[in-house]
């Protein structure tokens, strides 16, 4: 048996493509690459990227391994749950290959870190199914000029975009110039998603990843790849530059941004929160807080209806919970555009804090 520490990885099914080679091995080996999201897209990215001998992967995620997740994030086991997912893939891909070097960033990322993170890296996968950090990481792709390969998924149908600096490709907000209202955005936990779904689009990353850096031809170029996997049709939608400075829009986009981030509150639980003079408003569905309730006495108020009742929050600090942080903090934006100035967001939402509470 093969003890780690002489382990010598073996890339010569993939070495003998031409287009590989030594040499193509080699800057495999010198490449870094940061995943963003070690989820469902992010987990079979990793594990190719990582089998690869990608010499460096960064992975983030400020996340804790639920049970919900085992369904379509093939990098973990039952024995995981409740544990860090950014610690936890970066020790299953050194697994994989212990020739390569992982890194887990614990964290979500912010307007202020994100420029000079992406800066130290090749190349980013965005593998989040968050819209704002995909705006984010279009911003930080701009200012920083390195390449984003984008995915997201909804129920049985992905898409695929991939960001080149420099060469006239649309930045996310060239295709979409109004950031989406995240209330009314499906995600994996509010609309479902079958398993395989982020598999096939996380592949598919790993596969723009491995172009990009081989410099191989036939990439996607400025198009959006659109795959439905009920009817498995594929379109490709040709993309077009606004004719907008991407780079101001960008700088426009991180302050905005920054300014957002004052409005995010982090407590170790809600009693902290209670304690520091915050009265609570959950946001979630009914269903939601049957199966999570929280643990501290607060006012519900469903997020489609919190706008409605703004005058709600005419007095005293209220923190809006929801279960990720997205929905609280577009009320929370929301809320203060009308004028009300003391309602945050709970960073990360319930969910976090819930894993923070029970995690050993
Ligand atoms: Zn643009």
């Amino acid at each position: 048996m093969t003890t780690l520490r002489d382990y010598v990885p073996d890339y010569s099914r993939q070495m003998r493509l031409s287009a590989v080679g030594t040499e193509g091995q080699a800057r495999l080996a010198r490449s870094r690459v940061l995943v963003i999201g070690a989820g469902g897209l992010g987990s079979p990215a990793l594990q190719y990227l990582a089998g690869a001998g990608i010499g460096h992967l960064g992975i983030v995620d400020g996340d804790t391994l639920d049970a919900s997740n085992l369904h379509r994030q093939t990098l973990y086991n039952a024995a995981d749950i409740g544990q860090s997912k950014a610690q936890l893939a970066a020790r299953h891909v050194r697994a994989l290959n212990p020739s390569i070097d992982a890194v887990g960033i614990e964290r979500v990322l912010d307007a202020e870190s994100i420029v000079s993170l992406f800066a130290t890296y090749d190349l980013i996968l965005e593998c989040t199914d968050d819209m704002r950090s995909r705006y984010l990481c279009s911003d930080a792709a701009v200012l920083s000029g390195k390449p984003v390969i984008f995915a997201s998924v909804y129920q049985y149908e992905g898409q695929l975009h991939v960001y080149r600096p420099g060469r006239d490709t649309p930045c996310l907000r060239c295709l979409w110039p109004q950031e989406p209202d995240p209330a009314q955005l499906g995600s994996c936990e509010l609309s479902g998603v079958l398993g395989p779904v982020p598999g096939v689009l996380g592949t598919l990353q790993a596969v723009e990843a491995l172009k990009l850096l081989l410099d191989l031809p036939g990439r996607l170029g400025n198009d959006l790849m659109l795959l439905d996997l009920l009817d498995v049709d594929m379109r490709r939608i040709r993309t077009r530059h606004s004719g907008h400075d991407c780079r101001t829009e960008a700088e426009r986009g991180l302050a905005a941004r920054r300014e957002n981030e004052q409005l995010e509150r982090s407590f170790p639980t809600l009693q902290a929160a209670l304690l520091a003079g915050f009265q609570l408003v959950d946001l979630r569905e009914r269903d939601e807080i049957e199966s999570a309730p929280l643990d501290a006495p607060a006012l519900w108020i469903p997020s489609g209806e919190v706008l409605d009742r703004a005058t709600s929050f005419a007095h005293g600090r209220w923190l809006l919970v929801c279960a990720r942080g997205a929905r609280s903090r577009y009320a929370a934006e929301q809320l203060r555009a009308r004028g009300l100035g003391s309602v945050y967001s709970l960073q990360g939402g319930w969910s976090t804090m819930q894993h923070a509470t029970i995690a050993p």
